[in-house]
């Protein structure tokens, strides 16, 4: 596995593949490397010759209150378990490479990225749009792969992608979940075994609510009885809990043809997201 640790280097990379005719895949992280990225990868490689992950922790996603400065590190494992999924390169960018001295340009967004992480972190979605673009740009690969566990970031970067003709695919991959059915995040790391055992309410819970709907209650029922029910088990606040339409993430109307559960709660020091589609 070949360690890029600057633009310059993945540029050259890249041309000696597409020399040799190689397709390539790229997988977008912010390290501390689980079995969720390891699937991502795992995928590029069904699909392409070549498979390149980056790790690089972005600063323009996290607000000034938000957990940038502690979020997990652990370059030397992740590059571990890259080298034992036979990733071809891994990509570890510099700052400067990503945010030379006097960046100031960035992708606004509307649509798909207004509601649900729109509202609760506001910055968010910007930051990853501005990035990702950014990182696409600079590899260029024939297809993206990014985890429907950010199941509202996959739909922002299909759109952004669509708009603004970047000639990418990206790919969904199902959410990796442990063996209780909590989906597997880097942030599960801040969770202490108690809180652990709450996490894994999460994913019952979301089931629950496609069960609900399926019985005949209505969205506002079940939706107050989930929030409520994340509390009662043990979760400090909820952002939200709510079964969208799955194309628009906006409540379900006339021209909603599937629909997903989608939920963002505070345990401890943990935000943890999750969604299933019901
Ligand atoms: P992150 O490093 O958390 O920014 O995530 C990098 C990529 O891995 C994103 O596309 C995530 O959606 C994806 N990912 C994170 N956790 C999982 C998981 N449990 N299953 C599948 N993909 C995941």
């Amino acid at each position: 596995m070949q360690k890029l640790k600057s633009l310059p280097e993945l540029q050259k990379f890249v041309k000696e593949q597409r020399g040799l005719g190689k397709s390539i895949s790229f997988v977008p992280t912010m390290g501390a490397l689980h079995e969720g990225h390891l699937e991502l990868a795992r995928v590029g490689l069904q699909k392409t010759d070549i498979c390149i992950p980056y790790i690089f922790i972005n600063p323009k996603q996290f607000a000034p209150t938000e957990d940038l400065a502690s979020y997990p590190k652990t370059l030397e494992e992740d590059l571990q378990k890259l080298s034992s999924v036979n990733v071809n390169a891994v990509y570890l960018p510099r700052m400067e490479d990503v945010y030379p001295d006097g960046f100031v340009t960035s992708v606004k967004l509307g649509g798909v990225a207004l509601p649900l992480e729109g509202e609760h972190r506001p910055h968010f979605f910007e930051g990853v749009a501005t990035v990702v673009a950014k990182m696409l740009l600079q590899c260029m690969p024939d297809i993206a792969l990014f985890g429907e566990k950010d199941y509202q970031q996959l739909m922002v970067i299909k759109k952004m992608v669509n708009d603004l003709n970047i000639p990418v695919e990206i790919m969904g991959v199902p959410t990796v979940r442990d063996f209780q059915g909590l989906a597997l995040s880097s942030r599960n790391a801040y969770l202490n075994n108690d809180e652990l055992g709450i996490a894994r309410q999460i994913n019952k819970l979301l089931s629950r609510m496609g069960q609900e709907l399926r019985g005949g209650a209505s969205i506002a029922e079940i939706e107050s009885r989930a929030h409520k029910s994340l509390l009662d088990a043990g979760f400090d606040k909820v952002d939200y809990i709510t079964i969208r339409d799955a194309q628009t993430l906006l409540p379900p109307d006339k021209n909603t043809t599937s629909l997903r559960a989608l939920m963002a709660a505070w345990l401890g020091k943990a935000r943890l997201i999750d969604n299933i589609p019901i």
